[in-house]
């Protein structure tokens, strides 16, 4: 496949209490892979859960993942010790790929709610943000996304909870949830 470009990449933010956010971003992914571009997601606070989604992207070419994280759920405040370090290692290794302007998209899964659980701090995504290579298309999901994130996104886009069957006690399922 001919490797395209991106010429003016964006910051887009998917955030909200509804379902949908991180699909979207995987669609987004396989929408992009389809035309040549290169995807690198990094998935915060997820490593150690099994999703549906690791095993296909393991099929497509041009599109790799990173997950960080102890398959748990954080809500504690203050946050544990090892959560915040692999957050860091998280955001660190998002700065190494962001810079290096190899890939033209670059998703960072549940960022938004490390954010908020203060695992790691708003002003260094800001920054990040801000000085991005231009051809680099920055996605940013999670619920809570903190108002300084918005501020300095392009797009962003609130998923809203009408309905979900987990209220009615249906448990997530596998190929839909997870
Ligand atoms: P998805 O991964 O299905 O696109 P999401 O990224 O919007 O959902 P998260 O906030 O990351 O949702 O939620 C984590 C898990 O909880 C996912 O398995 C998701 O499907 C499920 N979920 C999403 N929204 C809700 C909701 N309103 N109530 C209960 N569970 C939800
Ligand atoms: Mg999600």
């Amino acid at each position: 496949m001919k490797e395209e470009r991106l010429t003016k990449g964006l910051v887009q933010v998917y955030t909200g209490n509804g379902k949908g956010k991180t699909s979207a971003a995987f669609g987004l992914a396989l929408r992009a892979v389809g035309r040549g571009l290169k995807v690198y997601i990094i998935q915060f606070i997820k490593g150690g859960f099994d999703y549906g989604e690791l095993y296909a992207i393991k099929k497509l070419p041009n599109l790799k993942l990173k997950a960080f994280g102890h398959g748990r759920f954080i809500t504690e405040k203050p946050p544990k010790e090892d959560d915040i370090r692999s957050a860091k290692k998280a955001l660190d290794l998002a700065r190494d790929i962001i810079e290096s302007g190899e890939y033209d998209i670059v998703i960072l899964d549940e960022i938004n709610v490390a954010l908020a659980l203060e695992l790691i701090k708003v002003q260094d995504v800001v920054d990040l943000a801000k000085g991005k290579p231009e051809h680099v298309e920055l996605i940013l999901t999670g619920r809570n996304v903190p108002q300084k994130i918005i501020d300095v996104a392009d797009l962003v886009t609130e998923m809203r909870e009408v309905k979900h069957p987990f209220k009615q006690g249906v448990p997530p399922r596998k190929g839909i949830e997870f």
